[in-house]
């Protein structure tokens, strides 16, 4: 990776960390308690569920990505930069602009 997709990917990592702590926070305040009160039926109280669960797996997901996304930035002084964790070989760009917090090539993912 040269030294311009480097600062192309830096700026791409902290956008995403950005827009996924906005969408972590608002998955936090989804994921509250829902209220006994009457004033919601019982299939209604049932979709309220459902969705919690499907927001909280979602919530997961994204706090285990903000995680890695945040590591990429750390390693982004490394020498090794970029490059697969598991053979070593240079990650192409296009897969770590579409998907920054990846740490392996997709020969190697799996
Ligand atoms: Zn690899």
């Amino acid at each position: 990776m040269n030294s311009e997709e480097k600062s192309k990917l830096l700026k791409v990592i902290e956008d995403r960390i950005e827009s996924i702590k906005i969408d972590i926070e608002e998955l936090q305040e989804l994921i509250k308690p829902i209220p006994l009160d009457a004033s919601i039926g019982r299939i209604s109280r049932m979709d309220a569920i459902n969705n919690k669960t499907i927001n909280e797996a979602s919530l997961r997901e994204k706090k285990k990505i903000l995680q890695r996304l945040e590591k990429a930035l750390e390693r982004s002084g490394d020498k090794d930069f970029g490059n697969c964790q598991k053979c070593g070989n240079e990650i192409p760009f296009g897969r770590l602009e579409y998907m920054p917090h990846v740490t392996r090539c997709v020969d190697c993912v799996g």
